[in-house]
This record gives C-alpha cells, structure tokens and sequence, in this order.
C-alpha cells in the first residue's frame, strides 16, 4: 500500500467490474450507494443517537466577507459519530467511489486526471467554481 495510487484504485474497479459492464448496472449501483451513504448518516442520528441532526435557517451578518462566512454555517451535526456508525459511513462513501469510479471507467475518464483537474479548477475559481 506504500505507492497506492488513484490509479491502482481504477485498475482494480477495471477488473472487478468485468462480469458488470453494463453502463444501467453501474448507474443504478452508483445511487443505491448514494443512498446508502445517506442511510448510514440518517441511521447515526435516528438509531444509534450517536449523533444529533439539529437543522435550521443558516442565519449570518449582513455586510460580511465570503470568507467570514464559514464562521457562521453550522454543519448542523451535535456530536460526532461512533466508532461502528463511522465504519459504515466510511465503508458507504468507499463503495460510493467505486461505481463512480466504475463510471468513469465505463467512459474512458481518467479519475486520477480528473480530480487534478478539477483541483486545479477549484484553485484557479475557488468559490465561482462551485455550481
Ligand atoms: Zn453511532
């Protein structure tokens, strides 16, 4: 794991996705692991408790800079998550990357590439280069 790359990463999705090719397979698996992702964090807070979800109108200062901003966003998470919710958070969000990875695979998109480049663009736009 010492010289891991993005780019093992994408060569092992390659080979473990050869007997599901099919472009409506990974579409789908990709948001049944959205979903996943989002049950994991929802089970945290409404079946474990290690979380509290406590939502409300992000409220700031007229007058205030971008930057100032962030000081007054709230994550609206009171706590943090176990040790048993953060493994099936994590393990959703990695399975998440695969069929996005598997996407891109599907059509030819470097995923390495494309996270240098999209760094490169959130560095050159910072905030405008958000949609
Ligand atoms: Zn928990």
């Amino acid at each position: 794991m010492q010289n891991f790359t993005i780019n093992d990463f994408e060569a092992k999705v390659k080979e473990i996705t050869t007997r599901h090719k099919s472009v409506l397979d990974i579409l789908t698996k990709l948001q049944e692991s959205t979903a996943k992702v989002n049950r994991a964090v929802t089970k945290s807070a409404t079946y474990c408790g290690c979380i509290n979800i406590n939502a409300s109108k992000q409220e700031s200062p007229n007058n205030i800079t971008y930057s100032e901003l962030s000081k007054y966003m709230k994550t609206h998470i009171e706590g943090d998550l176990c040790d048993i919710c953060r493994d099936k958070v994590v393990q959703e969000i990695s399975q998440n990357i695969f069929y996005l990875t598997a996407l891109c695979n599907t059509f030819d998109i470097d995923f390495e590439s494309m996270i240098k480049n999209y760094y490169t663009q959130l560095n050159a736009l910072g905030k405008y280069g958000l949609l």
